[in-house]
């Protein structure tokens, strides 16, 4: 159809709806439509703090070539007057531009608790508008200190002093209560919660939300999120209700990381406090315009309100123990019946305690939250020792299990976690080191008891459960995944995989263990692994995934709020840390590549996100980075590997010298400065830092690189590293990239890389055209490669090459973990090379489709990617000498879509010649690829011939 034949249509449709609803205000006549409104990258966000919060949306068109030439916004403090288009917020009045996202809000000044309704409208390519969007929503939090009536409190529960290392010591959860009573007509209703430690808030006997782990992980000492919860829907008018909330020690208070496990470390756990505590409010406002403001509050200080201020009482109970890396301990004997509700009788229940204010500053949540996403029931069950079950519930996961269990008062049913088996069928439990991870469920006995904890995760596949009363069947146990619920935005599917017994080929298996492993991970804070006595946010991991992790999911939320943990935990000197929030400040440890996650981060979420006031919050923090970098370097500029400097960590074979990795790193940083610098207007300091990285790299190529293109230290690792972060002489870059081909190949075609460098070694023989070596990479099944993990029966992506092989069984108990999403890293090229899909300007303003065909050993790949501009498809095969490639721009996207072929007139899209077809802005044929640049619309190529060999 051409383009004046579609308008046309577009038109006739309208004009249908025109006459058939007669009302002009709610016609289509634009062909563009604006929908998935989000605010700071979250629908319908509750009390953010932000005061000029940015604005996004989506526009989707059935036409090709489409494009938002303006837009308007409309914000309203009410939905009727959204509704009659009146935007007494803001209206922004016909604004044109293209962009859909990073709007920032310049309407009336928003206070403490403000409701924003808002909905925006598009201009299309042909000046049309669209009808309004869906309307969305966002409401602020409490903006200033005085808006919190509510105080810190708590129940005093003894304190350990004995010896942490010797006997763990796991007080019980306190429950909290209060029961107020409510006046009628309750127009909104809003609770305001946060916890140091961690928090389950309940109202009128039900959980408020679906959240997990909150209010999250930070330097306590430096800030404390609180939620917002909307719950008119649980109150209850004109009578009683009842608040409650149950704590735990959580990172604040709890055991966190490896200091258990590493004796010198004068400190196990309460790395930021000793007692668990809460602080709520909750703001009722009445349809006559009264307020009621129930909040948490001592005795002590109850008594300097004149009005009857509600009554908090406190109490132990069933949760006998809680730890999130020790994990919980019930007694369902203890239960408090009713505690959640109205008319309980908690006279036995003590008063609570005022706890001192948090130190940090009191924010909004800006995350989002830990959920349970998915549900896994068991494939099977085994009885390896008798009366001990052990459950697979199929891939290895984080969260928790849920079980089911009918038996006498008092069975005590013990649950144990694992990655993997022993040979004999019991579970692994070595390499948890000192996470205990086991949680105890002690039935009260009254017919069917389900019991799932809320203060604890694990890292597993599978549950060992004993003391079980009978034989537990199929459904005792299931698995709840938890993660931060970072959306998938990612998909790739294969045609023709390649066979090798399990259940899916091998390539869509190794893609399946990255997703699975991403999850496990995106805990609040991007964590190493998800089992034993760590799981924090390791910077080194993090910087290297970053990029394959905004592909998978959506990880925009989650990584705006990292990029405030790493700022929080960057040392006085500059340095950031090798893990962030951190909980060990005893000694500050820093290592190169490590450290630099404080650049590579915010940079790769800028990247995927066009997030420029990202880059703006983080610019000093940055800047002070890169001082510390030039102070510690040489007057010969080279970066000694100072810190921890773990290298190319669990490099296997040749090992990269360490000084190297610092130095080239150390020019990477002063070339990503440079590059946003340009973006943000920064002359002078992008004037500074491409002298800088010139200089470094001069430096580097005297002391690293011969005039053959050579490096001395010759191994992947260091050829990857330097083509990728442009540190070759642009006359020798191809000499490298074949010094890097021929150790790939001299290593039978094999990698040798460890964290850091896997992460480029793709990535850089695509673009040097060795397609071969990559797939022969990819599917490698012989050790070390990503194909052996999966022949070796791998759900995850494991921490070392050879964390598990069938012959040899488990490598060093000590370190090795079975989720660790490093080496995942391949995902990145998995979108941007095999699949093709690449952003090439911040945040996919304009993109490239440019998938390695010819090469690959499959018949066909299809992947998605849901980017902040809309969904990218790519969907190529190979059907006899033919190559198929569909295609998906997202509208106001242009693509540049390349395609091996043998000429430009050999390329066909649809029926027609693809250069004469519509949509297509040019094309280009150059060295065996047909190039189109198109604009936003689904595309069907077919490159004839282009596989017939010469
Ligand atoms: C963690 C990492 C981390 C490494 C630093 C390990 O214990 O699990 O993944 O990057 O230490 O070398």
């Amino acid at each position: 159809m051409s383009m004046t034949i579609r308008y046309a249509t577009s038109l006739l449709v309208a004009t249908f709806f025109l006459f058939s609803c007669g009302k002009q205000t709610t016609v289509n006549l634009g062909s563009l439509s604006a929908t998935e409104l989000r605010v700071e990258y979250r629908v319908n966000p509750l009390g953010i703090d932000i005061v000029d919060p940015r604005l996004s949306w989506i526009v989707e068109s059935n036409l090709r070539s489409d494009k938002q030439t303006g837009y308007q916004i409309l914000a309203a403090s009410s939905p009727d007057l959204l509704a009659k288009n009146t935007g007494d917020l803001w209206d922004t009045g016909k604004r044109n531009s293209s962009a859909t996202n990073q709007i920032v809000y310049q309407g009336k000044p928003l206070t403490s608790r403000a409701q924003i309704y808002w909905k925006v409208r598009v201009w299309d390519a042909q000046n049309n508008a669209s009808s309004w969007s869906e309307p969305a929503f966002w409401s602020m939090g409490l903006l200033k200190y005085s808006d919190w009536e509510a105080h810190w409190i708590g129940l005093n529960v003894d304190h350990f002093v004995g010896d942490k290392y010797k006997n763990l010591h796991l007080p019980p959860s306190p429950y909290l209560r209060t029961e107020f009573n409510t006046r009628s007509a309750i127009k909104r209703a809003t609770l305001y919660a946060s916890a140091k430690g961690l928090l389950e808030l309940r109202l009128n006997g039900k959980p408020v939300g679906d959240d997990y782990f909150m209010p999250g992980w930070t330097d306590y000492n430096r800030r404390i999120y609180y939620a917002t919860y909307d719950v008119t829907q649980q109150l209850k008018n004109n009578s009683a209700n009842v608040l409650g909330a149950i704590l735990a020690d959580g990172w604040y208070a709890g055991y966190v990381g490896y200091a258990l496990f590493v004796q010198d470390m004068q400190q196990a756990r309460e790395f930021w406090g000793i007692r668990p505590a809460l602080l709520a409010q909750l703001e009722i406002e009445y349809e006559n315009g009264e307020t009621q403001i129930i909040s948490s509050i001592s005795d002590r200080h109850r008594r300097s309100y004149p009005e009857n201020k509600n009554v908090w009482k406190a109490s132990l109970g069933p949760i006998i123990e809680a730890d999130i890396l020790m994990g919980q301990h019930y007694d369902a004997r203890k239960e408090l019946k009713g505690w959640d509700q109205a008319g309980y009788n908690d006279e036995e229940w003590e008063g609570v305690v005022w706890r001192s204010p948090a130190k940090g500053k009191l924010q909004a949540f800006p995350n989002v939250s830990v959920k349970a996403l998915e549900e896994l029931k068991p494939v099977s069950r085994t009885e390896p020792k008798p009366g001990v079950y052990v459950f697979d519930l199929g891939k290895n996961i984080a969260g928790v299990a849920r079980l089911k269990v009918k038996g006498p008062a008092g069975t005590k049913v013990v649950l144990r976690f694992a990655e993997m088996l022993h040979q004999d069928g019991n579970i692994m439990t070595e390499n948890l080191r000192k996470s205990r991870s086991t949680d105890t469920y002690i039935l009260k006995g009254s017919g069917e008891e389900i019991w799932q904890p809320q203060f604890t995760y694990h890292g597993f596949q599978y549950v060992e459960v004993s003391g079980y009363p009978g034989v537990p069947g199929m459904d005792a146990v299931i698995g709840i995944r938890m993660n931060s619920d970072t959306p998938l935005v990612g998909d790739i599917r294969i045609e023709g995989d390649i066979e090798w017994g399990g259940q899916r080929g091998l390539t869509s298996q190794l893609f399946e263990n990255i997703k699975t492993t991403q999850f496990a991970n995106f805990f609040d804070v991007p964590t190493d692994c998800p089992q034993r006595d760590e799981r924090m946010g390791w910077t080194g991991d993090a910087q290297v995934y970053a990029r394959t992790a905004s592909y998978v999911a959506d990880v925009s939320a989650f990584f705006t709020k990292w990029v405030v943990d790493l700022r929080d935990a960057q040392s006085w000197y500059g340095a950031y840390p090798n893990f962030a929030p951190i909980p060990f400040t005893r000694v500050f440890h820093f290592a190169p590549a490590w450290m630099d996650a404080g650049i590579i981060v915010p940079y790769t979420t800028y990247q995927a996100y066009g997030d420029k006031r990202l880059l703006e919050n983080h610019w000093d923090s940055m800047t002070r980075y890169m001082r510390f970098q030039i102070e510690a370097a040489g007057d010969d500029l080279l970066r000694p590997g100072g810190g921890h400097n773990f290298g190319d960590w669990l490099a296997v074979g040749h090992q990269t010298d360490k000084d190297y990795i610092a130095s080239a790193y150390f020019a990477y940083g002063a070339k990503l400065m440079a590059a946003m610098a340009h973006d943000l207007n920064k002359h002078k300091e992008e004037i500074f830092y491409t002298k800088l990285f010139k200089d470094i790299k001069t430096a580097f190529v005297n002391k690293y690189i011969d005039d053959q293109g050579r490096i001395n230290e010759h191994s992947q690792t260091a050829y990857g590293m330097a083509l990728a972060m442009g540190l070759y002489p642009a006359e020798l870059e191809a000499n490298g990239a074949e010094q890097l081909a021929t150790l790939v190949k001299e290593n039978n075609n094999k990698l040798s890389t460890g964290f850091l460098g896997v992460r480029h070694l793709l990535p850089m023989l695509s673009k040097y055209g060795y397609h071969d070596l990559t797939y022969a990479l990819l599917t490698q099944t012989e050790y070390p490669s990503w194909g052996y993990e999966v022949v070796n029966g791998a759900t995850s992506i494991w921490e070392r090459w050879n964390s598990f092989t069938v012959k040899d069984g488990f490598m060093d108990p000590q370190m090795n973990s079975f989720s660790h999403y490093a080496y995942g890293s391949v995902g990145e090229w998995m979108f941007s090379d095999m699949a093709g899909i690449e952003s090439t300007t911040p945040g996919y303003g304009t993109i490239r489709i440019r998938p390695r065909i010819k090469a690959a050993p499959f018949k066909g790949v299809a992947a998605s990617h849901k980017s902040i501009r809309g969904l990218i498809k790519s969907h190529w095969r190979k059907v006899n000498n033919d190559i198929l490639l569909s295609v998906t721009v997202p509208a106001n996207v242009t693509a540049e879509v390349i395609v091996p072929a043998t000429s430009l007139s050999s390329v066909l899209e649809g029926e027609v010649q693809a250069s004469k077809t519509e949509g297509i802005i040019k094309s280009v044929y150059h060295n065996g690829y047909a190039s189109f640049k198109v604009g936003g619309g689904n595309y069907e190529f077919k490159s004839r011939g282009a596989l017939t060999k010469p």
